[in-house]
């Protein structure tokens, strides 16, 4: 299927790495102009020297409002943003009672002001032009909260209540607001976090990934392993489409069947 990207031009926020870098290289493989980002200078440069295809990189912090507006600066700087993938995020474990306010802000700052900053900025001139795609980066606990992760899954059900407020903005153009739910998936973030629950612990990242999948909260999921990226990268490339012009103000899941749900 040819997704018709080709000159669409795109910006996915955190994409030096994991998630946000497979839906830059997969948009930029169908033809998109890509913008990467990330807070490291040297990481948005590798970046842009690796993937194939027409990139650009920007350095900002997305967890500051003055980052997500030169990101949204420097994306329309050769015109209008066409598709805005909101990626950015970060992720902790950590026990409700010992999670502190500043926690609870930083995530907060991050994972959901980066996408209320950048769909505020590059939105209007979609609507305006009649065509675009808004996409949030949700996660299975956008409808079903690990415990140990409150703060965490508190902001990826927010991005699903904000998405569809925007995507009531767009009726009657080829406007689409959505949000991805997406699988556990192995990426560098993954890896990080996993050595150092597993130092912790005691144990090696492989027995704690095993663990998850049998008796943690992967032990719903069909898949009983981690997504590849790549995988998380084609369904966002498809919803970032033409091809996707039905599904509008929805949630659909990449999440390798874990929530238990029929809807
Ligand atoms: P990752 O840690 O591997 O990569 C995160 C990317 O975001 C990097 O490019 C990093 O540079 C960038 N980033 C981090 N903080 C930033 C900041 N302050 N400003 C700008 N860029 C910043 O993460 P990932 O696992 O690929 O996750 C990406 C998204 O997918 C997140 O929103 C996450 O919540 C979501 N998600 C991940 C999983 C998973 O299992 N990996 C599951 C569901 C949802």
């Amino acid at each position: 299927m040819d997704l018709g990207l080709n000159g669409k031009r795109a910006l996915v926020s955190g994409s030096t790495l994991g998630i946000g870098r497979a839906i830059a290289e997969t948009l930029a493989a169908e033809g998109a102009s890509v913008i990467v980002n990330g807070r490291d200078e040297d990481r948005v440069s590798q970046a842009v020297r690796d993937i194939a295809g027409d990139v650009a990189g920007c350095t900002a912090d997305l967890s500051t409002a003055e980052g997500a507006a030169a990101l949204a600066e420097f994306a329309t700087r050769d015109g209008p943003i066409d598709i805005l993938v909101n990626n950015a995020g970060m992720f902790t474990v950590n026990e409700f009672f010992d999670i502190e306010d500043a926690d609870w802000q930083a995530m907060f700052d991050l994972n959901v002001m980066s996408a209320v900053r950048l769909s505020r900025s590059l939105m209007p001139a979609m609507l305006e032009r009649g065509w675009g795609r808004v996409l949030f980066i949700g996660s299975d606990q956008s409808s079903k909260p690990n415990p140990s992760m409150a703060h965490y899954a508190m902001t990826k059900t927010a991005l699903v209540s904000i998405a569809r407020s925007l995507a009531e903005r767009t009726r009657e153009t080829g406007v689409t607001v959505n949000t991805l739910q997406v699988a556990p998936t192995w990426t560098d973030g993954v890896d990080a976090f996993m050595q150092q629950m597993a130092e912790i612990e005691g144990t090696t990242p492989e027995e704690m990934s095993k663990g998850y999948f049998a008796e943690g909260e992967g032990r719903t999921s069909l898949l009983q392993r981690w997504a590849r990226p790549e995988e998380i990268a084609a369904v966002a490339a498809f919803l970032c489409s033409p091809q996707s012009s039905a599904i509008n103000g929805s949630a659909p899941r990449a999440d390798g069947g874990m929530v238990r749900s029929l809807f």
